[in-house]
Protein backbone atom coordinates (compact mmCIF):
# COMPACT_ATOMS: atom_id res chain seq x y z
CA UNK A 1 0.00 0.00 0.00
CA UNK A 2 1.12 3.67 -0.71
CA UNK A 3 0.51 6.75 0.92
CA UNK A 4 1.53 10.40 -0.47
CA UNK A 5 2.48 12.76 2.36
CA UNK A 6 1.32 16.36 1.47
CA UNK A 7 4.84 18.16 2.38
CA UNK A 8 7.40 19.25 -0.19
CA UNK A 9 10.05 18.82 2.81
CA UNK A 10 12.05 16.15 2.69
CA UNK A 11 12.73 15.56 6.42
CA UNK A 12 9.47 15.28 6.86
CA UNK A 13 9.13 12.47 4.64
CA UNK A 14 12.05 10.24 5.95
CA UNK A 15 10.04 10.94 9.47
CA UNK A 16 7.17 9.95 8.67
CA UNK A 17 8.87 7.00 6.71
CA UNK A 18 10.60 5.59 10.01
CA UNK A 19 7.22 5.34 12.06
CA UNK A 20 5.48 4.08 9.57
CA UNK A 21 7.91 1.35 8.68
CA UNK A 22 7.78 0.68 12.24
CA UNK A 23 3.94 -0.41 12.72
CA UNK A 24 3.35 -1.35 8.83
CA UNK A 25 6.10 -2.28 6.98
CA UNK A 26 4.07 -2.52 3.94
CA UNK A 27 3.41 0.85 3.62
CA UNK A 28 5.30 3.09 1.93
CA UNK A 29 5.34 6.54 2.14
CA UNK A 30 5.86 8.80 -1.36
CA UNK A 31 6.57 12.77 -1.26
CA UNK A 32 4.10 15.16 -3.03
CA UNK A 33 4.77 17.46 -5.97
CA UNK A 34 1.51 18.55 -6.92
CA UNK A 35 -0.12 22.04 -5.97
CA UNK A 36 -0.20 23.05 -2.42
CA UNK A 37 -3.70 24.85 -1.48
CA UNK A 38 -3.28 28.28 0.31
CA UNK A 39 -3.41 27.26 4.13
CA UNK A 40 -6.13 29.57 5.15
CA UNK A 41 -8.06 26.83 8.04
CA UNK A 42 -8.43 28.44 11.40
CA UNK A 43 -7.02 25.23 13.04
CA UNK A 44 -4.24 23.03 12.73
CA UNK A 45 -6.65 20.55 12.00
CA UNK A 46 -8.41 22.23 9.28
CA UNK A 47 -4.84 23.46 7.81
CA UNK A 48 -3.88 19.68 7.59
CA UNK A 49 -7.25 18.34 6.25
CA UNK A 50 -7.09 20.94 3.52
CA UNK A 51 -3.35 19.45 2.56
CA UNK A 52 -4.53 16.19 2.84
CA UNK A 53 -7.93 16.65 1.06
CA UNK A 54 -5.70 18.65 -1.69
CA UNK A 55 -3.25 15.29 -1.99
CA UNK A 56 -5.70 12.78 -2.14
CA UNK A 57 -7.85 14.50 -4.74
CA UNK A 58 -4.46 15.07 -6.89
CA UNK A 59 -2.86 11.63 -6.35
CA UNK A 60 -5.80 9.21 -6.31
CA UNK A 61 -3.66 7.85 -3.29
CA UNK A 62 -4.50 7.88 0.75
CA UNK A 63 -2.83 11.55 1.56
CA UNK A 64 -0.89 12.27 5.12
CA UNK A 65 -0.55 15.77 6.03
CA UNK A 66 0.55 17.79 9.31
CA UNK A 67 0.63 21.06 10.34
CA UNK A 68 1.95 22.33 13.74
CA UNK A 69 3.21 25.19 16.19
CA UNK A 70 3.22 26.76 19.37
CA UNK A 71 0.22 27.96 21.66
CA UNK A 72 0.37 30.50 24.73
CA UNK A 73 -2.37 30.24 26.66
CA UNK A 74 -1.71 34.18 28.08
CA UNK A 75 -2.14 35.07 24.28
CA UNK A 76 -5.37 32.86 23.87
CA UNK A 77 -3.61 29.87 22.31
CA UNK A 78 -1.69 32.82 19.63
CA UNK A 79 0.62 32.28 17.94
CA UNK A 80 -0.97 28.86 16.56
CA UNK A 81 -1.57 28.15 13.40
CA UNK A 82 0.32 31.59 12.84
CA UNK A 83 3.43 30.28 14.13
CA UNK A 84 5.73 30.22 11.04
CA UNK A 85 4.69 33.95 10.47
CA UNK A 86 3.71 35.84 13.31
CA UNK A 87 6.43 38.04 12.67
CA UNK A 88 5.07 38.70 9.07
CA UNK A 89 4.90 36.66 5.58
CA UNK A 90 8.47 36.69 5.68
CA UNK A 91 8.75 33.51 7.67
CA UNK A 92 11.59 34.87 10.01
CA UNK A 93 12.14 32.61 12.49
CA UNK A 94 14.02 34.29 14.63
CA UNK A 95 11.90 37.26 14.18
CA UNK A 96 9.03 35.03 15.54
CA UNK A 97 10.62 34.54 18.81
CA UNK A 98 11.44 37.98 19.37
CA UNK A 99 8.40 39.22 18.66
CA UNK A 100 7.22 36.50 21.06
CA UNK A 101 9.64 37.18 23.89
CA UNK A 102 8.98 40.84 23.83
CA UNK A 103 5.18 40.69 23.79
CA UNK A 104 5.63 37.92 27.30
CA UNK A 105 8.60 40.70 28.59
CA UNK A 106 6.70 41.35 31.85
CA UNK A 107 4.88 38.09 32.41
CA UNK A 108 5.77 35.96 35.47
CA UNK A 109 6.86 32.26 34.78
CA UNK A 110 4.02 31.00 36.56
CA UNK A 111 1.43 32.67 33.61
CA UNK A 112 4.48 31.70 30.82
CA UNK A 113 2.55 28.67 29.71
CA UNK A 114 2.74 27.32 26.40
CA UNK A 115 2.62 23.97 24.56
CA UNK A 116 3.63 22.68 21.02
CA UNK A 117 0.82 21.42 19.08
CA UNK A 118 0.99 18.83 16.07
CA UNK A 119 -2.08 17.46 14.03
CA UNK A 120 -2.03 15.18 11.46
CA UNK A 121 -4.51 14.30 8.73
CA UNK A 122 -5.32 10.77 6.89
CA UNK A 123 -7.52 11.02 4.17
CA UNK A 124 -8.39 8.62 1.46
CA UNK A 125 -9.58 9.49 -1.91
CA UNK A 126 -12.99 8.15 -1.22
CA UNK A 127 -12.83 10.47 1.51
CA UNK A 128 -12.53 8.67 4.54
CA UNK A 129 -11.27 11.19 7.19
CA UNK A 130 -9.06 10.96 10.80
CA UNK A 131 -7.04 13.57 12.72
CA UNK A 132 -4.80 12.56 15.21
CA UNK A 133 -2.96 15.22 17.77
CA UNK A 134 -0.04 15.38 20.00
CA UNK A 135 0.45 18.00 22.63
CA UNK A 136 3.90 18.84 24.02
CA UNK A 137 3.08 21.03 27.52
CA UNK A 138 5.55 23.39 29.10
CA UNK A 139 6.50 26.98 29.43
CA UNK A 140 8.40 29.85 27.58
CA UNK A 141 12.15 30.93 28.90
CA UNK A 142 12.59 34.74 29.40
CA UNK A 143 15.46 34.34 26.76
CA UNK A 144 16.64 31.93 23.83
CA UNK A 145 19.36 29.26 24.95
CA UNK A 146 20.65 26.70 22.84
CA UNK A 147 20.91 26.25 18.63
CA UNK A 148 19.31 23.12 18.49
CA UNK A 149 16.16 22.29 16.90
CA UNK A 150 14.58 24.82 14.75
CA UNK A 151 11.21 27.62 14.87
CA UNK A 152 10.69 28.12 19.05
CA UNK A 153 12.95 25.10 20.07
CA UNK A 154 15.07 27.78 22.08
CA UNK A 155 12.51 29.34 24.12
CA UNK A 156 10.32 26.81 25.02
CA UNK A 157 10.60 25.25 28.34
CA UNK A 158 9.04 21.49 27.92
CA UNK A 159 7.20 20.15 31.67
CA UNK A 160 8.91 17.28 33.71
CA UNK A 161 12.21 18.57 33.83
CA UNK A 162 14.73 18.16 37.40
CA UNK A 163 14.05 21.60 39.20
CA UNK A 164 16.72 23.51 38.57
CA UNK A 165 18.38 22.11 35.91
CA UNK A 166 15.53 23.05 33.11
CA UNK A 167 16.89 23.60 29.42
CA UNK A 168 14.61 24.60 26.43
CA UNK A 169 14.38 22.20 23.70
CA UNK A 170 17.19 24.33 21.62
CA UNK A 171 19.47 22.45 24.29
CA UNK A 172 17.88 19.27 23.79
CA UNK A 173 20.08 16.75 21.74
CA UNK A 174 18.00 15.38 18.16
CA UNK A 175 17.42 12.15 20.21
CA UNK A 176 15.98 13.88 23.12
CA UNK A 177 13.52 15.72 21.27
CA UNK A 178 12.27 13.13 18.54
CA UNK A 179 11.78 10.89 22.04
CA UNK A 180 9.24 13.83 23.59
CA UNK A 181 8.13 16.21 21.30
CA UNK A 182 4.73 16.73 20.14
CA UNK A 183 5.31 15.26 16.77
CA UNK A 184 6.45 12.31 18.26
CA UNK A 185 2.94 12.11 20.04
CA UNK A 186 1.34 12.57 17.29
CA UNK A 187 3.17 9.75 15.95
CA UNK A 188 1.93 7.35 18.76
CA UNK A 189 -1.86 8.32 17.78
CA UNK A 190 -1.00 7.89 13.96
CA UNK A 191 0.44 4.90 14.26
CA UNK A 192 -2.82 3.15 15.86
CA UNK A 193 -4.74 4.52 13.36
CA UNK A 194 -2.42 3.08 10.89
CA UNK A 195 -2.79 -0.51 12.74
CA UNK A 196 -6.82 -0.17 11.31
CA UNK A 197 -6.06 0.75 8.16
P1 LIG B 1 4.79 23.50 10.08
O1 LIG B 1 4.22 22.31 10.78
O2 LIG B 1 6.02 23.15 9.29
O3 LIG B 1 3.75 24.24 9.30
O4 LIG B 1 5.32 24.47 11.23
C1 LIG B 1 4.69 25.65 11.64
C2 LIG B 1 5.57 26.50 12.53
O5 LIG B 1 5.40 26.09 13.89
C3 LIG B 1 7.07 26.40 12.29
O6 LIG B 1 7.47 27.31 11.32
C4 LIG B 1 7.62 26.78 13.65
O7 LIG B 1 7.60 28.16 13.79
C5 LIG B 1 6.59 26.18 14.60
N1 LIG B 1 6.98 24.83 15.02
C6 LIG B 1 6.35 23.67 14.71
N2 LIG B 1 6.99 22.61 15.26
C7 LIG B 1 8.05 23.14 15.92
C8 LIG B 1 9.11 22.53 16.67
O8 LIG B 1 9.23 21.29 16.83
N3 LIG B 1 10.00 23.38 17.21
C9 LIG B 1 9.93 24.72 17.06
N4 LIG B 1 9.00 25.33 16.35
C10 LIG B 1 8.04 24.55 15.78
Amino acid sequence: MRLVLATHNPHKVAEFQQIVAQVRPDITIIGYDGPEPVEDGITFAANALLKARAAAAHTGLTALADDSGICVDVLGGSPGVFSAYWAGQRKDATANLELLLDQLRDIADPYRVAHFTSTIALVSPAGVEHVVEGIWPGRLAHRPSGSGGFGYDPIFIPDGQPEGAERTVGEFTADEKQAQSHRARAFVNLASLLTKL
